[in-house]
């Protein structure tokens, strides 16, 4: 069998950042990615169906409440991400959830993340947006806080010279949104790391001192290399699912591997701006709109950032009005005028990301294909009551209109999961030590999303960038 000094499974934030760092050290690396090697002439600004599935894949929840996706091919998730990369506020690493265990481990805090956030940074030329660069929807939302004496900051980015197309999350067809094509990845193969692509792996097997990783081919044609040391990096949403389907063959694998699913408290709120606000032309400007508020932080641990949102975007959200207002069902006649009337000039886009519990679940079906689950219980249940009630001040307090965002609730999922091998303190509870190796099998450690124990209160890639590097930097000084 092909044997590597290490073999890395996915090729996002999670799996690029220690492949560079262990090419580094003369090691023989190996990444095995499922997607494609994509550059700029393939990034469509087409926001159909086709173009999507090349770019993501997508899963509903079982009970189809939940929507979550993610970005395949050759960097992951930086290739299509909106590509706000913040840091997560210092109370984010303190956070404990219903049983008061504090799921972040105590020797992770901001502070010790702080020198790597910094190295992310100047590796993807990270800068904050000036106000030229924040869309016409970012200023609106911007616009609304002021009106309740409120602020925002603005976003950082890896974004050089934006042309303010509208379409970073079907990836940048300009090359402005620096993504890990751009650094990481090239630095790494320079390196001697391999990345194969269309590589999609199925399972796990102990062999001897170390590992058989099993995968099928861009041919799919079954396929098999061996390590000493492997890094899952396949996102929340599969390295869980690589794991459970190796079971039969990783005896003893850590019971709470799946569990915990956290989906980083998101939730979509709409405003309908007030009569006479400047126009929001919805679908100009960076995706992430510009502008974050941090104003309802220290009472509620929540950010909300504004977005552009394309169409599409409104056609999936079943947006529909309170208080008996029309159209009160996302369908219909009436739904189709109001949603014409006013957007792309006054509905605009916003995301409300917080502290949540981790209660989902993801499971593999007889086939071995993902499934997850997000239970409405009581605690989301007042979460999303308590997100839409700041929504519902800014409205009332500003002349704005909240909407809907999806027939009985509030949206909360899409393109944040977490925590699905998650690292602490606990051994029962945690799957990973605080260095991200699973504490069931020496030597497999967990560097993405997965391994993010909790909500990070802001968009979350920088964090998992930082705990990768972090992580990355504990392995090349030990193992
Ligand atoms: C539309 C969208 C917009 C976003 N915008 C932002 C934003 O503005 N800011 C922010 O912080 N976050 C954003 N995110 C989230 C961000 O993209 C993710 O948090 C981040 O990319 C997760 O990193 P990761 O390393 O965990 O996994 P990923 O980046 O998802 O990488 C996992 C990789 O593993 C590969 N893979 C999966 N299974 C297999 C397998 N079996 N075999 C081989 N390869 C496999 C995948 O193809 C993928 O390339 C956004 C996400 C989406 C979907
Ligand atoms: S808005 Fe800017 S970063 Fe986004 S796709 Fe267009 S040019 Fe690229």
């Amino acid at each position: 069998m092909e044997a590597f000094d290490v073999v890395i499974v996915g090729s996002g934030f999670g799996g690029s950042i220690p492949a560079l760092r262990l090419a580094g050290q003369g090691r023989r690396v190996l990444v095995l990615e499922q997607g494609e090697r994509l550059t700029t002439k393939d990034f469509p600004q087409d926001w159909g169906f086709r173009a999507q599935t090349r770019l993501f894949n997508a899963y509903t929840s079982k009970d189809y409440r939940v929507f979550m996706r993610y970005g395949k091919g050759l960097g992951g998730g930086s290739l299509i991400y909106a590509a706000a990369m913040l840091r997560s506020p210092s109370e984010a690493f303190e956070f404990r959830d219903k049983t008061g265990y504090r799921v972040w481990p105590t020797s992770v805090t901001r502070q010790v993340l702080d020198p790597y956030y910094a190295k992310v940074e100047a590796m993807m030329h990270i800068s904050r947006a000036s106000w030229a660069d924040v869309p016409k929807a970012g200023g609106c939302f911007a616009m609304l806080l002021d009106k309740m004496g409120l602020t925002c900051d603005r976003t950082m980015y890896p974004i050089v010279d934006c042309l303010q197309c509208g379409f970073c999350m079907t990836g940048c067809p300009f090359g402005k949104k620096k993504h890990l094509g751009h650094n990481y990845i090239p630095q790494a193969e320079t390196l001697g790391a391999e990345f194969r692509t269309g590589c999609k792996v199925h399972h796990l097997e102990k062999d001897g001192e170390g590992y058989a990783v099993h995968y099928a081919d861009v041919h799919n044609v079954a396929q098999s290399v061996r390590s000493d040391l492997l890094i899952l990096a396949a996102s929340a949403l599969e390295s869980p699912a690589i794991f459970l389907r190796s079971k039969p063959y990783l005896s003893g694998l850590h019971p709470q591997v799946g569990k915990n699913f956290n989906q980083n408290g998101d939730v979509a709120l709409v405003f309908l701006l007030p009569e006479g606000f400047p126009k929001a032309y919805g679908y100009l400007g960076r995706n992430n709109a510009g502008v974050i508020t941090y104003a309802f932080w220290d009472e509620h641990r929540i950010t909300i950032h504004a977005g552009a949102g394309p169409p599409a975007l409104f056609a999936a959200l079943d947006v529909v009005r309170e208080g008996g207002r029309k159209p009160d069902v996302p369908l219909g006649l009436e739904f189709k005028h109001f949603l014409k009337q006013n957007y792309p000039d006054r509905l605009i886009s916003s995301l409300a990301i917080g502290l949540v519990d981790g209660d989902g679940e993801v499971s593999v079906n007889s086939q071995g294909l993902v499934e997850f689950d997000v239970p409405m219980n009581e605690t989301l249940k007042a979460y999303i009551d308590r997100v839409a009630g700041v929504g519902r001040r800014i409205a009332q307090e500003t002349g704005a209109e909240l909407l809907r965002t999806s027939d009985e609730s509030f949206e909360h999922g899409d393109a944040h999961p977490l925590a699905t091998v998650r690292m602490g303190d606990d051994a029962d509870r945690a799957p990973c030590d605080p260095n991200g190796e699973i504490r069931s099998h020496r030597n497999i450690f967990v560097t993405d999303g997965a391994c993010i124990p909790g909500g990070t209160g802001v968009n979350p890639a920088h964090t998992i960038a930082a705990n990768a590097e972090r992580i990355a930097e504990w392995i090349t000084q030990n193992r």
